[in-house]
């Protein structure tokens, strides 16, 4: 890798990171894109499930069209780029788990939008076990994330645009308005760290609220490979008769390891879901970069003008990255506002030199 000064350092090889790696890229932009690789990074153990339709209340995710048409758009063009499809498109079957969801979903469609999402009687013949009905969730399915960074981190590689390392704060200076790095200089740096932002001393003082997720690999013969089913949990299809079934959600927690309570938590979920038999052949877990109001973070430091921050994706990263890595980097190019929903100044009243 040669040592000429570029215009960005991206520290951070997740979901966040590679997307403004590709955003950069295709705006001719020049950047060197560091990331120390870790097996159990958020990014690399996701189902990278998409789902326009959030959480237990059944509301219609933020700007959902649009992220959808970036995620789509981002991925036919890595299609392009890598020669590989990494999105699969599925319809979700989810079963209620109480009158009380049935109820529920009857008052939401009222809303167009909602509606425009759901075939209110599932066409799917699954083994769900839906004793209080169930419904289908279209515009959905999942991207598979692990193997996409493995290719793409390669790819950036061969370009010379990866290293793959750790930086420590205390070797990274800025020096006359220029971030230094070893050999290289750089005019401006975009963090990306996931839940390791509390390493950053620059942006510690984020109100994140990190949550916990593990997942379960199952071997199941009967499950179907072309929906993705939930109740409680989901069940995302990986290869042959292997499954991914997730995720907990965990707000206390000691370490970022996978361990019994998450395994049996998940597998009582299970047994609700299907009566098929199944083997538990792997388990993982990781940190979600989850925020105090659930938003993304995005935008430039409060006093160091050549610091930037693309962070807080919480338990969505996948659809909304595409999405917000082209608004962060409109206004990293062209100066257009951040939407306040995302802006990172939302927050600045948190930084410990605001007064
Ligand atoms: C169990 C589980 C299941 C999930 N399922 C889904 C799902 O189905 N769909 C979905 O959309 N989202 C899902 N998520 C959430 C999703 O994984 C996150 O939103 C997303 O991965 C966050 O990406 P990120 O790039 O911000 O962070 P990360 O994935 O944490 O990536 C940050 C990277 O930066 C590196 N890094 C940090 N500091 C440094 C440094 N100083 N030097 C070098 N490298 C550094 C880290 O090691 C890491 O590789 C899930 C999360 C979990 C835990």
């Amino acid at each position: 890798m040669s040592s000429e000064e570029r215009e960005f350092l991206i520290i951070g090889g997740g979901i966040a990171g590679l997307m403004m790696a590709y955003k950069l890229a295709k705006n001719g932009r020049s950047f060197l894109l560091v990331d120390d690789a870790p097996l159990n990074s958020s990014s690399r153990i996701a189902a990278g499930m998409f789902n326009p339709i959030s959480g237990k209340r059944m509301t219609v995710n933020w700007k959902a069209m649009e992220l959808l048409d970036s995620l789509h758009q981002a991925f036919g063009d890595f299609e392009k780029i890598l020669g590989k499809n990494y999105l699969v498109k599925a319809t979700i079957h989810q079963a209620f788990g109480n009158v009380k969801e049935s109820n529920d979903f009857g008052a939401r469609l009222d809303n167009p939008l909602f509606k425009n999402f759901i075939n209110e009687t599932a066409l799917a013949k699954t083994p769900l076990l839906a004793e209080f009905g169930s419904f289908e969730v279209e515009g959905s399915g999942w991207v598979k994330t692990k193997e996409w960074i493995k290719d793409y981190q390669l790819y950036l590689l061969n370009q010379g645009n990866y290293l793959q390392d750790k930086i420590d704060w205390a070797n990274i200076q800025d020096e006359q308005g220029k971030w230094q790095f070893g050999k290289h200089t750089f005019s401006k740096v975009i963090c990306c760290e996931g839940h390791q932002y509390f390493k950053n001393p620059h942006f510690n003082w984020l109100p994140f609220k990190l949550c916990k997720g593990q997942v379960l690999h199952i071997k199941c013969a009967g499950l179907p490979k072309e929906y993705i089913l939930k109740k409680g949990v989901y069940l995302v299809h990986q290869y042959e008769d292997v499954f991914k079934v997730g995720a907990s959600y965990e707000w206390d927690y000691e370490d970022d390891q996978p361990d019994d309570l998450g395994r049996e938590m998940l597998l009582e979920k299970l047994r609700q879901m299907i009566e098929l038999p199944f083997e538990v052949i792997h388990q993982d877990a990781g940190i979600r970069p989850t925020t105090r109001d659930r938003g993304a973070i995005l935008g430039s430091h409060p006093s160091l003008e050549n610091l930037f921050i693309f962070n807080g994706l919480g338990t969505k990263g996948i659809l909304q990255a595409p999405f917000l890595a082209k608004h962060l980097t409109d206004y990293l190019l062209g100066g257009a506002p951040i939407f306040p929903e995302v802006d990172v100044t939302r927050f600045n009243t948190f930084y410990p030199n605001s007064q």
